[in-house]
């Protein structure tokens, strides 16, 4: 059996809750009008009673069936004399004196009765019985029901053809998500969006649907471009060493061409097992498969261990590197190795975009029992538009230059992976032209 759609369900369960509500509602009218016609008639039965009796004792003729009493008169033995008897009453049925009662027939006819005992001028008693039929007084709530019974069919079907198309309108949004959804896998077309404007729930739905989809439009992008970026990163240097080998099988013979050609190729092979080694960090990361390997390091001797090994660097371009330590306790718990990646990385970024005869100043300091490495250059800087790029992979600010600068776009994202793998965080600030700032943060694990 085919799934109802959504938009019958909803319709049908209105028109069910209207047909339940509407009954009610109608069977509480019923009985209230009906209540209320009956008290209004046991009165005039009572009235009618009354008014007879002064008729009979002054003499005077009265009719047998006024305003929807009937009359009857008995003697004092109680037999019927005279009077209007509604169809099917028991007229023999018992008298009592001054008492509203009700009589109910085998045929479920209900009768209201009342009986006065009178005395005439000549001494004898006799008996007075006003009655009235229920078949007169539910006559007014028989009505209602009818009418109730034509109209409210058709009220019924006129809502729920109402109901039918507002709850159609309402659910337009929904069949375009689904729309949406079905278009994406289909196609491919992860760049579609919802694009809905309401704010209601459905709207909201749609909206986080939609920055869903942008974030993972994103992470595709990203991921595409990170494949392409290995190939590129890798097939220059590959080029390099096929270009400086073949160079080399030509020119066996001249010893020191095939020297600097082999310092060529070994270069570039640093080059390439650098971009594996960063890979495999990054990539182990995002498998979840990076284990810290943590040690007490005394992390001020460290850092000039790693500013010695970079010297000779600095030195080519006359930047001074410098470090200022505010700390008292110099030890923390930390993976060495990376951390000594970090620090080579940033200091190797600032003297690599460092100005001639600039400098990179390294002040290290407690911030709330975590290790704060501050490292500022007075280098080329990053413009606003480029900062928040410098953590993804393979970004380079500038291809052209940064070719020559042995870049690979790796170095920040894995200084920020090794920092929050280490429950820290890393900030940079930077102006074009005037310099950069870093500021790392290390928990003390
Ligand atoms: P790489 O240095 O190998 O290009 P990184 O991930 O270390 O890769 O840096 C990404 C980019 O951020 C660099 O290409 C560079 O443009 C910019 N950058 C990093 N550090 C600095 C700095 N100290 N001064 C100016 N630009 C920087």
């Amino acid at each position: 059996m085919k799934a109802l759609s959504m938009k019958l369900k909803i319709t049908i369960g209105y028109t069910i809750t209207l047909i339940l509500f509407v009954i009610g509602v109608l069977f509480v009218i019923v009985e209230i009008a009906d209540d209320a016609i009956l008290i209004n008639e046991k009165e005039q039965l009572v009235d009618e009673v009354s008014d007879a009796i002064q008729d009979i004792q002054k003499g005077k003729k009265f009719d047998y069936f006024d305003d929807n009493v009937y009359l009857i008169l008995y003697n004092d033995k109680k037999e019927y004399i005279d009077g209007g008897i509604p169809e099917f009453f028991p007229v023999d049925s018992e008298l009592y004196n001054g008492k509203l009662r009700k009589i109910k027939t085998n045929d479920d006819i209900v009768y209201y009765v009342y009986d006065r005992s009178i005395v005439v001028e000549n001494g004898e008693t006799m008996w007075l019985r006003g009655v009235i039929s229920d078949m007169n007084y539910g006559k007014m709530g028989r009505f209602i029901l009818h009418i109730a019974f034509i109209i409210l069919p058709i009220l019924i079907v006129i809502s729920t053809i109402i109901a039918y198309f507002i709850t159609g309108k309402a659910l337009e949004p929904v069949k375009k998500i689904q729309e949406t959804a079905e278009n994406i896998s289909q196609n491919n077309r992860l760049s579609l969006r919802i694009g809905l404007k309401g704010t209601d729930e459905i709207g909201k739905l749609a909206k986080t649907i939609d920055n869903m989809l942008e974030k993972l439009e994103n992470a595709f992008v990203k991921e595409k471009r990170f494949t392409s970026d290995v190939a590129h990163e890798l097939r220059t240097p590959i080029s390099i060493i096929m270009a400086e080998s073949e160079y080399n099988i030509k020119h066996e013979d001249q010893l020191s061409e095939m020297k600097e050609s082999m310092k060529t190729i070994n270069k570039q092979i640093g080059k390439m097992s650098s971009i594996v080694e960063q890979l495999l960090t990054l990539s182990r990361a995002d498998y979840g498969n990076v284990k810290l390997n943590l040690k007490y390091i005394d992390v001020e001797k460290k850092i000039f261990e790693v500013i010695e090994s970079i010297q000779e660097k600095a030195n080519k371009k006359g930047i001074k590197i410098q470090l200022n330590s505010n700390l008292d306790n110099k030890i923390f718990k930390l993976d060495e190795l990376m951390f000594e990646r970090v620090i080579h990385n940033i200091i190797e970024n600032g003297i690599k975009y460092g100005i001639e005869n600039g400098y990179v100043k390294i002040v290290l300091s407690l911030d709330k029992d975590r290790l704060k490495i501050v490292f500022e250059d007075n280098g080329i800087g990053i413009s606003n538009e480029n900062i928040d790029k410098i953590w993804d992979r393979f970004y380079v600010v500038d291809k052209s230059r940064s070719l020559n600068r042995d870049s690979t776009g790796l170095g920040l994202s894995m200084v920020k992976l090794i920092v929050e793998k280490h429950q820290g965080n890393v900030k940079v600030s930077s102006k074009l032209g005037v310099g950069t700032t870093f500021t790392i943060f290390f928990k003390n694990l």
